[in-house]
Formats: C-alpha cells, structure tokens, sequence
C-alpha cells in the first residue's frame, strides 16, 4: 500500500453462497466510512441487480479489451465469467485516505496481495458444505445448473483459504458479522494507518519511524 496511505483496504472472498455479499452489506451499513468497490462482470444481472449497484455488467469482448488497455487492478475468470476491480477508483479511494473493500475470488486476492501485502485479506467459510448448497437454493438468484457449477468450485475456493490472514466462519450471521467489525477494528488500530492517520500528535509524541520489535 502506498506509504502515507492513512485508509485501510479489505479483500473479502469467500465460495459461492457463504454470505459474503450478506455480511459485507451488513458491515457497510454499520460501518458507512468503508467504501465498497463495485466489480465488473460479464455475468448477466440477477433479477433485481441493477447497473452501477451490485456491479457495471459489460460484454466479454468489452471486458477483454478493457483489461488489455489496464482498466483492471486485477481481473480473473470465475464460474465461466470475467470479474475485474476499477484500478481508478482504488487509487482514487487512496488518495483520499478512504478504507475500500473488494469483494474478490482468491484469484484476484492474490493480485492484490501482490500489489498491497499489507491490505487485510479475509476468507469467509460456510459452517458446511451442505450449508453452501442449502443457502445457494434458499437464495433461489442462480439455476439450478449455475448453483450444481458453484458448489463444485466451492472445493477450490476453499483451498486457498490458507492464503488469507483472516478467517471467518458464518455459521450465525451475527456472530460473523462482530468478527467482521473486529477485524475493521483492529486493522484500523495497525501502526502504518494510525500514524498515517495522526502524523502531527506522532511527531510530537517523537515518533517518528516505524521500529521493528
Ligand atoms: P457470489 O459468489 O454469489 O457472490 O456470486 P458473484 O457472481 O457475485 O461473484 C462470483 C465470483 O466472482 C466470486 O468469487 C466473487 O468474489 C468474484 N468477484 C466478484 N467481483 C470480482 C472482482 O472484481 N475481481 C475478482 N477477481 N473477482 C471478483
Ligand atoms: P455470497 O455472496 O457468498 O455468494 P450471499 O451473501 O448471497 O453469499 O448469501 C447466500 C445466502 O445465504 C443468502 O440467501 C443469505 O441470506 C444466506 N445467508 C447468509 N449468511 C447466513 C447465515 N449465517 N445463516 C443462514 N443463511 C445465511
Ligand atoms: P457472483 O456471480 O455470485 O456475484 O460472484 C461470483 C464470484 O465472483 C464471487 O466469488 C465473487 O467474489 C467473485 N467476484 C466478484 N467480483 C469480482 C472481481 O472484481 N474480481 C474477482 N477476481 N472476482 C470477483
């Protein structure tokens, strides 16, 4: 992350039908100062999705040349369809000191880590695997070969749960949604952002740079 960069950035993913989107809503109304980038897809909208809300749905032809020109901070394929997170309006996000949280695949996760190691990286797991699938059909967006392609990518998914510094599991929806807020917390309270945040009481506290332990 760029050094004085006094906001934080979230990479929240999670399989299919763990109730990412469910918690980072949650989270956004509780906690309205994070802004939440919104993805491009070449998926169809879901009913009742709309444009510019949960995503910018584009065609593939349009996506692939956007890609090539660096439209995307990073993009991947998932389920059969591009996603891709706006590399403007992270940076603009930034500049501004605003906390931004992306709603990724492990893919795209592992582009950003690349870029931003210090982002705080959180993986959401089902309680179970027959608890994915139930939440997938109670959801009742996806048919039902979309939902059969879902669960048995949900196995990958998982597999790099390894990979993030965080892991929530949402069993009850409340509980997950407290960690959540926990991790915001904390992540807040990490030296970098704190003295990013209150460069002048550091000064005069005569801190001046970050000193291993
Ligand atoms: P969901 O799994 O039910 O939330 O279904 P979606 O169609 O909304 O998302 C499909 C997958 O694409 C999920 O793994 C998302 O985390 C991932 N995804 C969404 N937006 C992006 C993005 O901008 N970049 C990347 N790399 N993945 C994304
Ligand atoms: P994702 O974004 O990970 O695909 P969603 O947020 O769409 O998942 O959640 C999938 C479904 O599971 C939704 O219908 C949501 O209401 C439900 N759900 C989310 N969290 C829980 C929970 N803790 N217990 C039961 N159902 C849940
Ligand atoms: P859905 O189609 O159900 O909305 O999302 C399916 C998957 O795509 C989710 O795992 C979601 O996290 C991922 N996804 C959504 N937007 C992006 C994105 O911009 N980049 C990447 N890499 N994955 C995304």
């Amino acid at each position: 992350m760029s050094q004085n960069f006094s906001g934080s950035l979230f990479v929240v993913a999670a399989p299919s039908g763990a109730g990412k989107s469910t918690l980072v809503n949650a989270l956004l109304a509780q906690e309205p100062a994070i802004k939440l980038s919104i993805s491009t897809t070449t998926r169809q909208p879901r009913p009742g999705e709309e444009h510019g809300r949960e995503y910018f749905f584009d065609s593939a032809d349009s996506f692939v040349k956007r890609a090539a020109e660096g439209e995307f901070l990073e993009w991947a394929e998932v389920h059969g369809n591009y996603y891709g997170t706006s590399r403007v309006t992270v940076e603009e996000h930034m500049k501004a000191g605003t906390d931004i949280l992306l709603e990724i695949d492990w893919q795209g996760a592992r582009q950003v880590k690349a870029l931003f190691p210090t982002a705080a990286f959180i993986f959401i797991l089902p309680p179970s695997i027959a608890a994915l699938e139930e939440r997938l059909h109670k959801r009742g967006t996806d048919e039902p070969h979309i939902i059969t392609k879902r669960l048995l990518a949900a196995g990958g998914e998982i597999a790099h749960a390894p990979e993030f510094d965080y892991v929530i599991i949402n069993e009850n929806f409340n509980v997950a949604l407290e960690e959540m807020r926990s991790i915001v917390r904390a992540t807040r309270c990490r030296f970098a952002q704190q003295m990013a945040r209150n460069a002048s009481l550091f000064a005069q506290l005569g801190i001046h740079a970050q000193q291993a332990l």
